[in-house]
Formats: C-alpha cells, sequence, structure tokens
C-alpha cells in the first residue's frame, strides 16, 4: 500500500465555517416516501485530497491505499454533517453506517478492483467490483477508479469469503492522478443505494441490536446461505470449463474440460486454489453443497414448475432480506432470491430466459427451513416499441446505410447537380432502387469468406429465418463475391449491416476509453447479433414484426455457463415490400428489409446491451435505456436534418427514429409534461421499481434522451461555419456527450434508484477525467473538467433539481444555491419544438461556439459584468484577468488550432454578489487597472493579432473551474496563464459561466 498522508481537516475552515452548506454540498435523499433508500453526495469544487507516496517502500496504489482514503473521507464528512447541531438540518445515520466501513462489525465490505492495476485484462468473478476506469495498458493508473462496497457476511465454509448483497452498497469515485512523487487520490462525493419495497438491508435490519444478538442472526444467516453459488462470490471462480468455439453444436455451447459427473456433487473447484480453502463437503450428495445453494436445490423443482424454467438453468443473483422488527431474532425472516433462469424449450423452440423473484421464508436461520412463498418471473427481454480509421487496402467493400437515409446528406465532394432528394423518398417503403441512393460503398475490415466476428460481438447464422443459412450458433461468413452490388432488400445486406452497426459502436465504446472486455461484468462471451430474428414473448416471435430486442441468454445448465450472455434479435424495417430473388428457380424466395439497416435503432439496442454488461439489468429502474439518447447524439451530426440550411421542417431533427418510425423525440420540455419532476414522470419518481423487476419508464427515456441531447447542443452541436453547419465541431461535440454517457453508466455500481445518480455520475465522468482524452471521430483533444457546469445545467433545465420534488414541476429546476456568472451574449430565451423557454442569463442555452468576436458565448465588452442565478448572496468573490494575442500562426481554416500568447495578469475584489438584482459592474479604479493591462498588452502585440481578455469570477460556494482551490486538471495556478490553443479556450469558457473572453472584432 501506497504512503498516504490525509488532508488535516476537512471541509477546510473558510468551507466549513460558510452559512449555506447546501450552496457547496449536494446531499440528497432518496424521493420523499420513497421506500428505496439512496444517498447522493456530490461537492465538486470542495475536493478531499490524500497524498499517495509510491515506489519502493512506499508500496503502490492498490485497494488498500484507496479504502483507506476513502474511509479517512467517509469520517471527516460523517464529522461534518452529523456534528451537534447538524449543518444541513439534520443527521444522517445512513452516513453513520457508510462511515463505518471498516469496522470489525460492519457488513458493508469493499469490493476488489477490476481490472486489477497493473495486470491484463482477466474474467471478473462474481459480478460487482470497484471498476477501473484506467485508460492505459494493463490498467495502470494513472486514471479513475470507482471504490464500491456492497453487503456482505462471512461464509463460514469459505474462510475469507463473502458472500455478498449486490444491492446494498455505496460507491465512492476516486480520481487518481500523478504527482511528482506519486498520486493524488481525491474524491468530490458518493452514492448509496439500498433495497427498496419491502426489503431492508442488513445493516438497517440489525441497527441497534446488541452485539451477541447480531453474531447469533448472522451466524444462522450464513449458515443458512453459506456455500452460495455459481456467479455470486467474488473470488470463487465457478466455471471450471473451457469454451470450444470449433465443437460448437447445437445445444452444446461449452464443451466441459472436467466431467461434470453430478454423482460427485460438490461446489465446482475454484481456479485459484492456493486461496480457497478446501471445500467441506464429505457426503455425496447434493444436499451436502448446503446454503441458498441447497435452498435452490430443495426448491428446485417447485421453482422450475412455477416459472416454467429448465431446473440446471438457475442462477442466483442477488439476496434480499426482509422481516419484522419482532422477528429479526428469532429468524422469521423472508428472503427474496433474484435468479436468472432459462424457459423451458417451447415446440417452436427459441426458449426465453426470465428474472425470477423467489421469496422463501425461513422459519428460522441455520435450520434449513424453508418454505417457497411466491415466484414471479419477468422476461429477460428489452426492446425498442412499447468514423472509420485507416484499412487494410485488400479488404472488400459493402453497400451499407452508414446513416438512415432521412439522414443521408451528399458529402461536400460530390455535391449532385441537382437538389437533394426529397423526405418521401427516404421511407422503408421504398423500391430498391430509390433507397441504394442512401447508401454508401465503405470498407468492412474483413476479408471475404471470413466470419463477421470480433471478441466483442459476432453476427450469427439465422437459420429459422433464412433457408440455407449455417448453424445457428456460428457467426455468418461475409459471401466471397457479389458484395459490392447487393440490393438493400437481401438478407446478406441484413448481416453486413448488423456487422458495421456493431462494428461503429464498439469501435465508438473503444474510443471513448471502454474496451468491452473490462466492461463486461455481469454476463460473458460476445454479443451476439441475430441479423434477422423473431421478437419474443408475443406474436412477433415469427420475425414479421417491425422490432428489435436485446434478451438475456442463461445456459441450460449453470454449471456449465455461471453468467448469462446477451443477444441482440433484429427483425424487420418494414413488412409490406419484400424482394423476389433467384425468381423462377426451386430456390425462390421473398426477401425483407431488416431492421439492422437503420443505425438509429441499432443504437437503442446498444443501450441496453450497455446496461445489461455493467449493472445485469436490461433497463434503467428509472427509464427505459439511454438508447434513445444515444441514437440521438451520435447521428445529429451525420444528419442531414440538422443542417440549418436543411430545406423541410426543422422540427425533423428532433425524431429520435425518423427512418423506421417510432413516436419518440429528442427535443421535449418540461412545459409539455416531460420535465423530471412532470407527470409523466411521477409514478417513476414516487415509486421506482425495485431492481429491475418492472418495466414502467418507458416515457423517462424521452425525458433522458432530451436531456443528453441539450448537453450535446450546449456543448458544440450547434455549431456553425458560416451558415452552414460546423460539422466536425458538431461530431467532437457529440463524441464529448457519448464519453459523459457511456463513462458515467460505466461507473455505476449498485442499480441507480434515481435518474439523479446518472446525472452526478456524468459530472463525474468530467471532472475524474484524464486531463485530456482524445475522441474516436477525431477533433482537437478535450478537457473533460470543463463539461460539468453543463452537464448540470442540462438536466435542471429538463426540470431536475426541483425547489419542491413532492409538486408537478412544469419547468425548469432551480440553479445552484449561489450561481455567479460573467455576463455573455447568449440570448434569456430558450425556442423549443414546445415554444420559447424563458431562462435568464449565465445559461448554457445552445449557440454556435465559433472562434468570433461577435459570437455568443463571448462578454459583449471588454469590461465584464456579472451576476448570480442564485438565491444566495456570493461574498468574497474575486476577479483573476488575463490579457493577451493570437498568434496567426494557423491558416483561417484552422483557427480552433490557434495559438494564444499570455501577456499579464491582475486580481481584483472582492466583490458581493446579490442574487436577482441587476449585473454588476467595475468600479472605475478595477476598471482601470484592467484598461492598462489590455494597454500594454496592444503595444507589445504583433501587428495584425487579435487582443483576447479572459476572465474567472471565483467564490468559495461556486469556484470556476479553473480556480486552483477547486483543484481539477484545469486549473490556472497563481502564476500560471490560461490555455494556449484557442479550442481549450472555448470549451473552457463555453462550459462555466464564471469565465469569460471578449476578443477584439
Ligand atoms: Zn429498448
Amino acid at each position: 500500500m501506497a504512503k498516504l498522508t490525509h488532508p488535516g481537516k476537512w471541509p477546510p475552515t473558510d468551507v466549513a465555517e460558510g452559512t449555506t452548506p447546501r450552496a457547496w454540498l449536494r446531499y440528497e435523499w432518496q424521493y420523499p416516501g420513497s421506500r428505496r433508500p439512496s444517498r447522493l453526495i456530490s461537492h465538486p469544487t470542495v475536493p478531499y485530497v490524500t497524498a499517495a507516496r509510491v515506489g519502493g517502500a512506499d508500496g503502490e496504489i492498490d485497494l488498500a491505499a484507496l479504502s483507506t482514503a476513502a474511509e479517512h473521507y467517509l469520517k471527516q464528512l460523517k464529522h461534518y454533517v452529523n456534528a451537534t447541531p447538524p449543518p444541513l438540518g439534520r443527521a444522517d445515520p445512513m452516513l453513520d453506517l457508510l462511515a463505518d466501513v471498516a469496522a470489525s462489525g460492519s457488513l458493508l465490505h469493499w469490493c476488489d478492483i477490476w481490472p486489477k492495476i497493473n495486470a491484463e485484462p482477466s474474467r471478473l468473478e462474481g459480478q460487482i467490483a470497484s471498476w477501473n476506469m484506467s485508460r492505459h495498458p494493463k490498467s495502470a493508473m494513472p486514471g479513475t477508479v470507482i471504490l464500491v462496497a456492497t453487503e456482505g457476511i462471512p461464509d463460514p465454509m469459505h474462510g475469507s469469503f463473502l458472500m455478498r448483497f449486490p444491492s446494498a452498497g455505496f460507491r465512492v469515485p476516486i480520481e487518481v492522478r500523478a504527482t511528482d512523487d506519486g498520486f493524488d487520490l481525491i474524491i468530490r462525493g458518493l452514492t448509496a443505494e439500498f433495497p427498496g419495497g419491502s426489503h431492508q438491508a442488513l445493516s438497517s435490519l440489525l441497527a441497534g441490536r446488541t452485539d451477541a444478538e447480531k453474531r447469533m442472526v448472522l451466524g444462522g444467516l450464513s449458515r443458512s446461505l453459506s456455500g452460495v453459488p455459481l456467479g455470486f462470490q467474488a473470488g470463487v471462480a465457478p466455471a471450471t470449463l473451457v469454451a470450444s468455439s470449433e465443437t460448437d453444436t447445437g445445444d452444446a455451447p461449452v464443451e466441459a474440460a472436467v466431467s461434470d459427473d453430478a454423482s460427485s456433487a460438490t461446489s465446482p473447484p475454484p481456479s485459484d486454489t492456493s486461496s480457497v480453502p478446501p471445500t467441506p463437503q464429505t457426503g455425496a450428495q447434493p444436499a451436502a453443497r448446503s446454503s441458498v445453494y441447497r435452498m435452490i436445490t430443495m426448491l428446485e423443482d417447485d421453482i422450475a414448475k412455477q416459472a416454467g424454467v429448465v431446473p440446471k438453468s438457475l442462477l442466483l443473483q442477488d439476496i434480499r432480506f426482509s422481516a419484522q422488527p419482532e422477528n429479526v431474532t428469532d429468524g422469521a425472516w423472508d428472503v427474496t432470491l433474484t435468479l436468472l433462469a432459462r424457459g423451458q424449450d417451447t415446440p417452436r423452440g427459441e426458449p426465453v430466459s426470465y428474472r425470477l423473484t423467489v421469496r422463501v421464508r425461513l422459519a428460522e436461520p441455520g435450520a434449513n427451513e424453508v418454505e417457497l412463498l411466491s415466484v414471479t418471473r419477468v422476461p429477460l427481454v428489452s426492446h425498442a416499441m412499447a468514423g472509420t480509421g485507416a484499412l487494410p487496402t485488400p479488404l472488400p467493400f459493402v453497400r451499407v446505410f452508414p446513416v438512415p437515409p432521412p439522414d443521408w446528406r451528399a458529402s461536400m465532394a460530390r455535391v449532385p447537380p441537382q437538389p437533394a432528394p426529397p423526405l418521401a423518398w427516404r421511407r422503408p417503403t421504398r423500391v430498391d432502387q430509390i433507397l441504394d441512393l442512401f447508401r454508401d460503398t465503405l470498407a468492412i475490415g474483413l476479408g471475404s469468406g471470413m466470419k463477421m466476428q470480433q471478441p466483442a460481438y459476432e453476427v450469427r447464422n439465422c437459420p429459422r429465418f433464412v433457408p440455407g443459412d449455417g448453424e445457428a450458433r456460428l457467426p455468418k461468413p461475409l459471401p466471397i463475391t457479389g458484395l459490392s452490388d447487393l440490393p438493400p432488400r437481401r438478407n446478406i445486406s441484413s448481416a453486413i449491416s448488423a456487422y458495421w452497426h456493431s462494428k461503429t459502436f464498439f469501435d465508438t465504446m473503444r474510443g471513448l476509453g471502454l474496451a468491452p472486455e473490462s466492461y463486461m461484468a455481469t454476463a460473458e462471451g460476445p454479443l451476439a447479433v441475430h441479423y434477422r430474428s423473431g421478437i419474443v414473448p408475443g406474436p412477433g416471435r415469427d420475425g414479421r414484426t417491425i422490432n428489435a430486442q436485446v434478451r438475456y441468454e442463461v445456459a441450460p445448465d449453470a454449471t456449465l455457463q455461471s453468467k448469462p450472455s446477451i443477444d441482440m434479435h433484429l427483425a424487420l424495417a418494414n413488412l409490406n415490400r419484400w424482394a423476389r430473388v433467384k425468381a423462377g428457380t426451386s430456390d425462390s424466395q421473398l426477401e425483407p428489409l431488416g431492421m439492422a439497416s437503420c443505425g438509429r435503432w441499432m443504437m437503442h439496442e446498444f443501450g441496453h446491451y450497455l446496461l445489461a454488461a455493467r449493472i445485469g439489468q436490461l433497463e434503467f429502474d428509472f427509464a427505459h435505456s439511454a438508447g434513445d439518447s444515444l441514437a440521438a447524439v451520435f447521428f445529429d451530426p451525420l444528419s442531414d436534418l440538422s443542417s440549418p440550411t436543411y430545406p423541410g421542417d426543422p422540427r425533423m431533427r428532433g425524431w429520435t427514429f425518423p427512418f423506421v418510425f417510432a413516436p419518440r423525440r429528442h427535443d421535449r420540455t418540461p412545459a409539455m409534461g416531460w420535465g423530471w419532476y412532470g407527470l409523466l414522470n411521477r409514478s417513476v419518481i414516487e415509486d421506482p421499481p425495485d431492481s429491475g423487476t418492472e418495466h414502467k419508464a418507458y416515457l423517462t427515456e424521452q425525458i433522458l434522451s432530451s436531456t443528453c441531447f441539450l448537453l450535446y447542443r450546449s456543448l458544440g452541436g450547434d455549431t456553425l461555419a458560416g451558415t452552414e453547419a460546423d460539422w466536425a465541431q458538431r461530431t467532437r461535440a457529440s463524441d464529448m456527450t457519448l464519453y459523459l454517457l457511456m463513462q458515467g453508466m460505466a461507473g455505476l455500481a449498485q442499480s441507480p434508484s434515481r435518474a439523479e445518480m446518472l446525472e452526478v455520475g456524468m459530472e463525474e465522468a468530467g471532472w475524474s477525467a484524464p486531463a485530456s482524452v482524445s475522441l474516436p471521430r477525431g477533433g482537437a483533444d478535450w478537457q473533460p473538467a470543463t463539461s460539468h457546469k453543463v452537464t448540470r445545467w442540462a438536466y435542471e433545465t429538463m426540470g431536475m433539481f426541483p425547489s419542491d420534488p413532492s409538486e408537478i414541476i412544469s419547468k425548469a429546476g432551480a440553479p445552484p444555491l449561489v450561481d455567479i456568472y460573467i455576463r455573455d451574449r447568449r440570448p434569456d430565451v430558450f425556442p423549443t419544438g414546445d415554444g420559447p423557454v424563458k431562462v435568464g442569463p449565465g445559461s448554457y442555452v445552445p449557440v454556435s461556439l465559433h472562434w468570433a468576436a461577435d459570437a455568443d458565448w463571448v462578454t459583449p465588452g471588454w469590461l465584464p459584468s456579472f451576476g448570480n442565478r442564485g438565491a444566495v448572496a456570493a461574498g468574497g468573490a474575486r476577479l483573476r484577468a488575463w490579457v493577451g494575442w493570437v498568434l496567426n500562426d494557423k491558416p483561417l481554416a484552422q483557427i480552433m488550432e490557434r495559438s494564444v500568447v499570455w501577456n499579464g495578469q491582475v486580481d481584483i475584489g472582492p466583490f458581493n454578489i446579490a442574487p436577482d438584482a441587476a449585473d454588476m459592474t467595475l468600479v472605475q479604479t478595477d476598471q482601470q487597472q484592467i484598461t492598462q493591462l489590455t494597454t500594454a498588452a496592444r503595444a507589445a502585440a504583433p501587428a495584425g493579432t487579435q487582443l483576447v481578455v479572459f476572465y474567472e469570477l471565483s467564490q468559495i460556494n461556486d469556484r470556476a473551474n479553473t480556480d486552483p482551490a477547486a483543484d481539477f486538471t484545469v486549473k490556472i495556478g497563481a502564476a500560471a496563464s490560461p490555455p494556449k490553443k484557442v479550442q481549450a479556450l472555448v470549451d473552457l469558457v463555453a462550459g462555466d459561466n464564471n469565465l469569460g473572453l471578449h476578443m477584439a472584432s
């Protein structure tokens, strides 16, 4: 473990003594009345920083170092929040619980770090870990680690191992930043989630009990539950089997490397035998495998019979508890098991997998008397209705729709002589010759005859829907010839499209710093894409439906495959026009336009994959998915519909699925009920579903996509080059938004109960990121720490941060209590599809982020004026100003890459900035200081260069991102200057209303 130096007092005295702690400390409990306890604690600009010295005798960054830092942090946070009197108005008993994580009696335990630091990626045992988000080879530091703790109890049969209950716990994101002699470990908050509904965390059930009572209850529970089975227990490898794709046949997905003789009937041997105590069983009967597993074995037949699933397929995912207070010590507890299981085969094949919720009653912990109370099942399905690098030369080219036809626009290089084809031509009902206008010939990156297969994904044969197709379960090969002129309505075109869009998605994911092999935690194997398939359950089973779906597939035998796989099933884009191929021959058949032709729909399905792979649910509890957000944000900068010169209805830009149509939009506003606390979202807020067992949040998906789309627009998605769209800047903004969204999802641990958890996760993705990241589709490197205020604003504008969450709110939420700003030229009114929305000054309303003296993101005059969006006065604010000039070191076309030479600075103040008042201006003596600075710079600047002044307004409750006290990677130290690159200046200033920039015209 590294040698750690913890901060002496945190929060620092000047912050702690403030009278409005909520101005710097966001501290949220669950929605009032919700039975699902949670906490969201965030203080981005008041970081907790532990210095870690590493190397030699000082050790390394490891779980011990990170958890020790987190434990010190939790103690100081608790000391502050639960002081007498409590500064937030009430003390928080849950914080006591979290801060006790290291105590001997605590039921909370840190999870191992995965992928391991300084190691090649390996399979995750169990389904939850402390996520190592490093972008370096071997997951080396620096990087971000999401430290995760869950409840668990020691397994008496397995010594050092824990039985973990993943749905109760918390996460502490830690930025590990390199310093001269090691690393800084930087913490800016945490989130916690505990089971909801009738369930309670073990910690809560046992709160207030004597040590003797706790020992008795836990001893009994651990006897009842010990030896918990497959896919559940960290540290024990359940699978002792080797997948062998060469021998894959029929229903046997894997071949056992060891005998699976049921009569031996012991627990599967662990993979790392050196660290695992011998299994205790001596008997020869399955019952010797005591435990929930025994419980399941005893109940298996009943469960299987009631649920219609294959008995041997049961995979335990989670255990939750409930008990009446008077029964806590006598052991009459109800235990809810969450299991995955494979449905029984049906005459028509294609079994569905299910999530089972099984309630049992323990007569007495340890006594193994179990009564089955209820079994419910939910199908593990979720569906949509209710840039390429350098390529090796010999690879074939294929015809694909790189964007759906309505999005298609002629490239600048080949402007057609005639106007772009009308929207009416761009429908799935059109004949092949018309649809082909919207396809491009692109290199697929696979050799002819090669299987459409990568480690993370593969396109599977679909013999049930495509006569003559190869063996199901095997990847489909690319034909040897005839690729370049395949019409859209061909099954093979659907397969190629499915591969193309999968490649696009996974290339994007990797480009954003998420390697699928270190992302996939709760499932395993490649994503299997069934390019022509049916939708189950229901009438779409025959594949003649306009739909697509992602499913979990549980193997028939849990001892052979301890985690499910994830499959995507694609049906049709259009039902009523089919192409007749091989007409007049005995092989004659009709072939349709596959759903795979629509990249936006596939992006929606990849949203389910991202959730399923990481948090083990196909859907968020608070929203259907983030798939509409991915589709809207990824395709907008590629779409003709977003062009300011698009000749049709500009509201087309807000349709998420304009080709294979679905009536969903990503330009909603709270005014029409589409706010986070608006009418359409009330049922989700007030009674969040418990662990992915219900599907009630379809509408929320559009609130989320509208939020992410607004974020994208504010980050540069509306940028213009003259009167045309600046597609390069918009693509960059799209990648930035996808980074925040996908990294935010990757940092989730316990399934988030509230959208706020994703919101803060996207803020964290910004402030805990490496100083600079490159973006997959190009554009200059980007500093994610410039983004978090815009993220908050986008959610706020969509109605999050309500002043009273129990009211139905049809407008934006509240700004931070202190939100000082430097006035820019942004408008006070925000035009939307639902009509104009008033936002006031200091907002992040989407405007063009181009470099020009009259751009809306810059200040109108040389001298700044400022105000306060918040409700609390900002005392002691200071203003720093730097003056410089822009070198003509790049041609005009590369203006964003030009350099600035900084020539001097001043630091003035303090100011008291009252809320809701007219903007303040500087007094004359302060004005003179700035005038002197600009005069000196003008005298020193080479002739013909453009003078610029950069302003930073900062205050203890609302620090600028560049304020050294906030300790973001974008800080500007006392003797330092703002960034030199024009692009970096635009990112900083447009992303923080505490910053202002003025340039000479
Ligand atoms: Zn969906």
